[in-house]
């Protein structure tokens, strides 16, 4: 008999699928601002120069392709901890396993959250980033949203987001934080809304999932830490998934980590020891060629500093992209006001656009952004602001 035949099929994934109907797309001025992939002047995610030069030493140097252990290369996970934690926390209260991704590191973590931890609930912001439920969904690992975005969408909530961690969260929950470059809305909380929210966070006994996929797309490599440092200060436990996609254009290498904080040794010992069990029976180990990438880079301090230029011209281009657009879009039609964008941060805008003009946005103008609103502007171009801009306002009139 036939097993498969009473299979259906799943939906396409919202923003992957986008991608599919762009590129069935026939107009030629056809533009995707959907996928979080950064771009240069030329429309290329690059590889950057300093994994270049790391790839080349390593076809020379590297003398196996044998097994990493469960937890990943070793450098790699010394020059995580030290460039996510510094000396904010003592070594020894922190367990680096080397993970597929940011992907990776969060499917493990919601793992451990479950089967360590259980009963437990995840806090997720409203909005977040698609992912985040569908990877906590797969664990088994029940999640409930806070709100986040203010009514107006074009701003933060800090105190609807407050109210409900203080009226719905119970103690021993979890609790899912954007480190920085908040996805979708790009909308991060200032440093004194980190102390609220840490505050809280402590005084509710929740236990923070630290999401750092941007590290570096903020305001800077160090200067992104500020809300992460801010609620270590607040609290002994925490788990920080990390990811190198973005800030070393890795993203097919998969190259990330999951990292976490305990009290003490003692307890960072055993937890470590169950996250090793659980990413054995997932994908065993990591793959070695982007950890060994990323270690050969930060290993070597002429090529950290070139890295470090690397990152801070993605960073400098997105801000740039994103004040032009805002001022292009003022001399369109009668003038159009997006000037709450500046303030927001990383790859992603929300735009306050509805879903409806966003629709005729793609029918019309061949322009594809997520339903939300969610514009990638590290996929924008000085080339085609002016269409961006007049498609846009095109839909706004
Ligand atoms: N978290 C957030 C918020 C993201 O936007 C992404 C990438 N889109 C990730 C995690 C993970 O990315 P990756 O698995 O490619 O490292």
């Amino acid at each position: 008999s036939q097993r498969l035949a009473s299979v259906s099929t799943a939906p396409p994934d919202s923003i992957l699928g986008l991608t599919e109907a762009f590129l069935a797309d026939t107009n030629p001025n056809k533009m995707n601002l959907s996928v979080g992939v950064y771009k240069d002047a030329s429309g290329k995610t690059p590889i950057l120069e300093c994994v270049k030069e790391a790839e080349r030493r390593l076809i020379d140097d590297e003398s196996t392709k044998g097994y990493l252990g469960i937890d990943g290369l070793p450098a790699y996970r010394e020059h995580v901890r030290q460039l996510v934690f510094g000396d904010r926390v003592e070594a020894d209260r922190i367990a680096v396993l080397q993970s597929p991704g940011g992907t990776g590191a969060l499917r493990v973590a919601s793992d451990f959250l479950v089967t360590q931890l259980s009963p437990i609930r995840i806090w997720m912001s409203s909005p977040t980033w698609a992912n985040h439920p569908a990877i906590f969904n797969a664990a088994g690992l029940p999640s409930d949203t806070y709100r986040y975005l203010g009514s107006d969408r074009t701003s933060f909530d800090v105190d609807a987001m407050i109210e409900d961690l203080d009226t719905k969260t119970s103690p021993g929950d979890a609790i899912l934080l954007h480190a920085c470059c908040h996805n979708p809305t790009g909308i991060d909380p200032t440093p004194d809304q980190w102390k609220q929210i840490a505050e809280t966070v402590a005084m509710r006994q929740l236990l923070p999932l630290i999401d750092f996929a941007y590290q570096g797309f903020g305001d800077g490599l160090t200067e992104d830490t500020l809300g992460l440092y801010t609620l270590l200060d607040a609290v002994d436990e925490a788990i920080v998934c990390t990811s190198f996609s973005k800030n070393f254009g890795l993203y097919s290498e998969r190259v990330g980590a999951v990292c976490l904080i305990a009290a003490d040794a003692g307890a960072m010992k055993a937890s470590q020891s169950q996250l090793k069990a659980i990413v054995r029976s997932n994908y065993s180990n990591p793959p070695r060629h982007g950890g060994a990438i990323v270690a050969t880079v930060l290993d070597d301090a002429k090529l950290t500093d070139q890295w470090k230029g690397e990152v801070e011209q993605m960073r400098q281009r997105i801000t740039r992209l994103r004040t032009d657009f805002v001022t292009t879009m003022k001399t369109t039609g009668q003038g159009h006001d997006f000037s709450f964008l500046l303030p927001q941060r990383g790859m992603f805008s929300f735009s306050g656009l509805t879903p409806m003009q966003v629709d005729q946005l793609k029918q019309k103008h061949g322009i594809y952004i997520v339903g939300s609103g969610r514009i990638n502007v590290a996929g924008m171009s000085e080339e085609k602001m002016q269409q961006l801009c007049d498609a846009v306002a095109a839909v706004l009139e």
